[in-house]
């Protein structure tokens, strides 16, 4: 089979890793990729955005599938535009990428279908948004409605920030995605991602990880699109799995297509598990990006066959085993992020940090006069599988240790959470 694989993440490399493994590939093709993805598949410099231009390399190029990492091109109906040019392709249609795309869409959908989630009131003015919160009081979680990279979500914990927040989405500080709010009741537990390849009538549990998403140590410092992640999150225990299917995943796959907006692709559910069980924090409509790293670390199927048969409405033919091992991801990010990253640093050491039993993901790398330099906030992610997440995390920073890159930096508790549940 002949592939594009839409993206440059590490997520994507992840992916075009696991893809050049299965024996059913002929030809893997990337756009617009990165340096590490070069090492699986042939790069093409297409506009994205163009979607009659991919469709065009799609005939040129007799690809049997796409497979769409980002959220942006999904939102932006990529999977509709290929499909009504015939061809196949894995990522929900432009409609079903609102469970992504729009928080107030995922919020009404959950208040329609009796799934958990937190309390909300959904508002296209900063008066009522305002009066709404001094209602309720802080804590209290102000969201902008649309696509804003993870920065559209202020956690309030007094009445003031969540005045402020409200203000900032109304004045247009997270642009047209602002222009709608959700405000949700503060939800407490612990938060684990969940995953399922889904085909638009069923949903296949695809594995489960924590993520952290603050900068620093002890989760400390702003926010930012993850700094590592492992895989299995040992607090989804298999009874939580089958509660979160039964309460949260399958009502919206059953809700999705009573309004005709079918589900597939992959389905990406954060959970805040509170003592009243599992709650909805919010739905992605692709892999997370580092959690993708772990998951491929893990997958014992030919991917290939679990896209094909989710692409063709086949997955309740097909199951997913996983290695019974940990993995572990950090983050390698130049310094600077989440601000502003300097660029262009020469990274060395990468074949010395795989040599220590790691696989070296790329992010937002380049190649300048024949080196690997940084040109992205998040670069690489040192992925390492061990018996149990604390000897996956050994493995994956003595690789890190291997790295030449003096301007980069990483979180150095990668796992904090399982390591100590399993010293206990
Ligand atoms: P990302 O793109 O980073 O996944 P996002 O911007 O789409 O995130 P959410 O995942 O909805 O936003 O929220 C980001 C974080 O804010 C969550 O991981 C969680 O820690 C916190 N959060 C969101 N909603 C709530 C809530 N109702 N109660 C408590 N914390 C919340």
């Amino acid at each position: 089979m002949n592939i594009l694989l839409i993206g440059s993440g590490g997520r994507e490399h992840a992916l075009a890793w696991k893809l050049a493994a299965s024996p059913m590939l002929t030809r893997l093709y990337a756009a617009p990729g990165n340096p590490g993805i070069a090492r699986e598949a042939e790069l093409v410099a297409l506009d994205i955005a163009d979607h009659a231009a991919v469709a065009a390399f799609c005939k040129d190029k007799a690809i049997d599938l796409v497979v769409v990492g980002p959220e942006g091109p999904l939102v932006a109906g990529i999977g509709d535009d290929l499909r009504a040019a015939g061809i196949r392709v894995f990522g929900p249609s432009k409609a079903a990428a609102q469970l992504e795309g729009s928080k107030g869409f995922t919020k009404d959908l959950c208040a329609r279908y009796g799934i958990p989630t937190a309390a909300y009131g959904r508002f296209d003015n900063a008066g009522d948004a305002r009066a709404y919160v001094e209602k309720t009081g802080a804590p209290i979680v102000i969201k902008a409605d649309g696509l804003a990279a993870g920065k559209g979500v202020t956690v309030a914990m007094t009445l003031d920030e969540a005045l402020e927040a409200v203000d900032a989405c109304f004045e247009g500080a997270f642009g047209g995605a602002g222009a709608s709010v959700v405000v949700e009741e503060f939800m407490t537990g612990e938060e684990a991602s969940f995953f399922c390849l889904c085909d638009g009538k069923t949903a296949l549990p695809f594995g489960t990880a924590q993520d952290h998403k603050r900068v620093g140590d002890g989760d400390v410092g702003p926010n930012t699109g993850g700094m590592g992640a492992y895989s299995p999150a040992p607090v989804m225990t298999p009874e939580l799995i089958e509660q979160t299917m039964r309460e949260i995943i399958e009502p919206t796959m059953r809700g999705m297509a009573e309004m005709g907006a079918s589900f597939s692709g992959v389905l990406f559910a954060g959970l805040m598990l509170t003592d009243q069980g599992p709650k909805l924090i919010e739905y992605n409509t692709r892999f997370g990006d580092p959690e993708c790293q772990v998951l491929m670390m893990r997958l014992k199927e030919d991917l290939l066959v679990l896209l094909n048969a989710a692409a063709d409405g086949q997955l309740s033919h097909v199951s997913a085993r996983w290695r019974d091992e940990a993995a572990l991801t950090v983050v390698m990010a130049a310094r600077g992020y989440p601000g502003t990253p300097e660029k262009g640093s020469v990274i060395s050491g990468i074949d010395r940090a795989e040599a220590a039993g790691a696989q070296v993901f790329h992010a937002g790398t380049a190649v300048s006069d024949g080196k690997i330099v940084a040109n992205g906030g998040r670069v690489l992610n040192v992925t390492a599988t061990g018996s149990d997440v604390s000897e996956a995390q050994q493995k994956a920073y003595a690789a890190v240790d291997g790295l030449d890159w003096p301007e980069g930096f990483c979180r150095r508790d990668i796992g904090w959470r399982a390591v100590e549940r399993e010293q206990q």
